[in-house]
């Protein structure tokens, strides 16, 4: 694979000819001294092009070059630059130091947004970012990760307010030659291509490449010559159009991702999808294994071993999923190639009760390996996915979760990270997830935290003002109108920011409940308070853009002029500065309905404090003493859930953060030691480097050995599990509990295993008929229910063989708390097991009595 830099470059002076390799590598979005060696060019048009640096190369004279050339500073900090990226490509990995047999596998990582920088407009809100946060980190470990998504002509809308307070979506037509993109050319130096059937059709589409430190992600784009124009338009837009759109976009995407690995020569053992857009992945390596002659079961099993999926949504109704004749229609290639296996494709997506194919259903059927995104949400989702798993308990559902984090060296502000390293040790950044490291941050001064803390309020106040000049000016408002926002936000004033996509459920407008009240806070002449909002809602979203105009329309009043604003057009570089400039970060979510949000974690590495509802991550961040929690009653209905909220947000803000805030002197010490808490205990936990490495330690691994010892020996332990898990299917129905007996009253001491206390135990049999299932290839345990701090745990007991009966009959025994009662406390229960299983319950299948 080649990708060759335009021709244009060839004109540098010699002594900054490696600016390209800066400017078409990513790695420049979290790297503040190659930011600001772009910057020095020439300032005004690096802020005008959006931190574009391959636009400002191109777009640059060569004049200026030559001046460049003449400045020493500038070239020392060119050379600067130049050798921290080659000291970053060289230095030996987390990766590699912990895994150096698996270095030449690749972990293929797909999603249908990725946010690496704000210059590149292919992510519309958390999840994108998410995914190039953790591509930024595998870069940072070493983890040989190749991202795959796709290239979108017109990017996300950018967001104008007009004077109304209406969302005015600007759709802009990228020249992909003026992105930090390359087209990856094939031996012969033309442009690579592959082609994906889709209906009726074939679509070509051809692959870029984005350079993301060590490693590439690579990006299909479907508007080329030789596709129609209604092709042409499928990779247009992120999340536009109809369900049309969507579905052809989610094969371009999981089918062509595939087909892109393959034609690029990389070797593949893992595929990690980012949500269920790119589930379509399987079906494509189904479609690959049949060709070469691998049994559909076994082909499934090899394509659940190799998936890891990161379910992201907590609503049954956030789930993409589509009517079956659409299905029909746009995999008629496929389906008529593979008659015999439609059904059997058909129904790894089915949601019979629709009956729908859901892209959530396919991934779960696909991925041997689940996860959500939150210790909550992964609850949330086992509860919601339980009935796909048999009939367990919700807690051993295997879906996991593996919490998100942010990439610290992207959103924590350059200043913090100098100040940081003063007192942190030496290698911080590299060990950023070690909990122990961050108490040397009590060794910052007060005075020191809070003085940069202020650079950067100020900072943000200068961007706020800009962003509401810039509106009011396009707006044609009259000259004083514009002018007046020169005196809106306070640096004095005690700052609240909210920012994020205004999808309902956030719930933007919610501290509005109450207007008088909020005045009285926002007014109060000694404890001041202002708030800023910011946030896209999606084009098809109309109560979204309700909850703009009224945010909107509130900042209008004369009592919030300039204490509340509306800022337009939330991307990655806005949101830099809310999150390293506010004093507190607002997020008042409907519960659970948060998967995870990442826009607080960014906020706490920087000082700024999270006020928030018990949702998502905070729900497992906050300890108390960290922040501050909303409350409310989580299991009442939302009208009350939302009075309780409301109510809980204005007495915590009157009766806490603002008397903090304001009682201690300047600086004021208690709110700096909040602070300072904040930042020491969550950074090194909500950091992607701790979650990138978490997913690799317990499932890139793990997926990595089982597929490797799946395929060995012409795939003989995928077909053994294939064989076994169509055996069992079969025959599952045979086996029986017949006799489960729990007054054998033989009370005996306690083991010390069994328990601490001298607990009185009995014995309990159960009598279980196989018919021609080995019982050995099965687990007969008691389940009960034990209560510990935080609530009750399920207890599983194995039982073992006592004796063997007629009739392929085995009696069953084991040891319990005498008190349990069958029925009452206890159940007994049978299912298949396999070593070769990824997790208990990989079948559905569990008889009980
Ligand atoms: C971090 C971020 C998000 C995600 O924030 P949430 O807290 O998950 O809502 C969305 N948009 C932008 C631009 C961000 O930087």
């Amino acid at each position: 694979m080649n990708a060759k830099f335009p021709h244009a470059f060839l004109k540098l002076p010699k002594a900054i000819d490696r600016l390209p390799e800066l400017a078409y590598n990513v790695w420049f979005s979290w790297n503040s001294e190659a930011l600001e060696l772009f910057a020095r060019i020439d300032r005004n048009r690096w802020d005008q092009i959006v931190h574009n640096p391959v636009r400002l190369l191109l777009e640059t004279e060569q004049e200026v070059w030559e001046a460049l050339i003449r400045d020493e500073d500038f070239i020392h900090h060119y050379e600067r630059v130049i050798q921290l990226w080659d000291d970053y490509y060289n230095e030996p990995t987390w990766f590699q130091k912990t895994y150096p047999e698996h270095g030449q596998h690749k972990i293929a990582y797909l999603s249908a947004e990725f946010g690496f920088h704000e210059s590149l407009p292919i992510y519309s809100g958390g999840l994108g970012i998410l995914a190039g946060d953790h591509c930024k980190s595998a870069s940072d470990l070493g983890i040989p990760l190749v991202g795959i998504g796709l290239l979108y002509k017109k990017g996300y809308f950018n967001q104008k307010i007009n004077s109304e307070g209406r969302q005015q979506s600007e759709a802009i037509t990228y020249d992909f030659s003026k992105l930090p993109i390359l087209p990856v050319l094939n031996d012969q130096g033309e442009k690579l291509t592959i082609e994906v059937p889709l209906a009726d059709r074939i679509v070509k589409l051809q692959i870029w490449q984005v350079r993301v430190g060590r490693n590439s992600n690579f990006l299909l784009d479907a508007d080329i010559e030789g596709n129609s124009p209604w092709d042409r338009e499928l990779t247009g837009q992120l999340y536009g159009g109809n369900q049309d759109i969507r579905i052809a976009q989610e094969i371009l995407l999981g089918m062509g991702g595939v087909k892109a690995l393959r034609v690029l020569h990389l070797p593949t053992a893992v595929y990690h999808i980012n949500e269920g857009h790119a589930a379509f992945q399987a079906i494509e390596r189904i479609r690959e294994q049949l060709e070469t002659g691998v049994p559909f079961h076994v082909a499934v099993e090899v394509i659940r071993a190799s998936s890891v999926f990161t379910t992201h949504t907590p609503v049954p109704a956030g789930h993409d999923a589509f009517p079956l004749p659409m299905m029909d229609y746009y995999f008629s290639f496929l389906f008529s190639r593979w008659k015999q296996h439609k059904q059997a494709w058909m129904r790894l997506g089915l949601e019979e009760a629709k009956p729908l194919f859901n892209m959530t259903h396919l991934a779960l059927n696909t991925a041997a390996l689940r996860n959500g995104v939150s210790k909550l949400h992964g609850q949330v989702s086992r509860n919601m996915f339980r009935s796909f798993h048999g009939n367990i308990g919700e807690q051993e559902v295997p879906i996991g979760h593996i919490t998100n984090g942010v990439h610290l060296k992207t959103w924590l502000a350059p200043e913090l990270r100098e100040l940081y390293s003063r007192f942190l040790p030496g290698t911080w950044l590299e060990n950023q997830a070690n909990v122990d490291l961050w108490r040397s941050l009590e060794l910052i001064p007060t005075e020191s935290l809070w003085e940069v803390h202020m650079q950067l309020k100020e900072r943000l106040i200068r961007s706020a003002r800009a962003n509401l000049r810039e509106q009011r000016r396009r707006n044609d408002l009259p000259a004083d109108k514009v002018e007046e926002v020169r005196s809106f936000l306070s640096p004095h004033a005690l700052t609240i920011g909210f920012a994020r996509r205004f999808a309902t459920y956030k719930r933007a407008n919610l501290i509005f409940n109450d207007l008088s009240r909020l005045d009285r806070l926002i007014n109060n002449p000694d404890r001041p308070v202002q708030l800023l909002f910011a946030g896209k809602a999606h084009p098809a979203d109309h109560p979204g853009q309700e909850m703009i105009k009224e945010i909107y329309r509130v900042a209008q009043m004369d009592r919030f002029r300039g204490k509340i604003v509306l800022l337009e057009n939330y991307d990655m570089n806005l949101a830099r500065y809310l999150v390293q400039g506010v004093d507190v970060w607002l997020n008042n979510p409907r519960r659970p309905y948060e998967a995870s949000g990442t826009s607080g974690q960014k906020a706490a590495m920087n000082g700024v404090i999270n006020f928030s509802v018990l949702d998502g991550w905070w729900e497992e961040g906050y300890d108390g003493s960290n922040g501050w929690s909303i409350d409310g009653n989580n299991d009442a209905d939302w009208q009350t859930q939302e009075r309780e909220n409301t109510e809980s947000i204005y007495r915590t803000l009157e009766q806490e953060i603002v008397p903090l805030y304001y009682n201690q002197g300047k600086p004021p010490h208690q709110w700096v030691a909040r602070m300072k808490r904040s930042i020491q205990t969550l950074t090194p936990l909500y950091n992607t480097d701790r979650m990138v490495m978490d997913y690799t330690n317990h499932t890139y691994i793990p997926s990595l050995k089982r597929t490797l010892a799946f395929l060995a020996d012409h795939y003989d332990t995928a077909t053994k599990v294939a064989d076994f898990k169509q055996f069992i299917q079969a025959n599952w129905h045979y086996v029986r509990i017949l006799e489960v007996n729990d007054n054998v009253s033989k009370s005996m001491e306690s083991k010390a295993s069994l328990t601490d206390s001298r607990q009185q135990v009995k014995e309990v049999t159960a009598t279980v008929r196989f018919g021609p299932i080995w019982y050995k290839d099965t687990a007969v345990e008691v389940v009960y229910f034990e209560e510990r701090e935080d609530g009750w745990h399920p207890v599983v007991v194995t039982m073992e063989p006592s004796k063997e009966l007629e009739d392929r009959t085995i009696q069953f025994r084991a040891v319990i708390p005498s008190h349990l009662r069958h029925r009452a406390h206890f159940s007994v229960r049978v299912h298949p097991v396999s070593p070769n299983f990824a997790t208990s319950f990989e079948v559905p299948l569990v008889t009980t009595l």
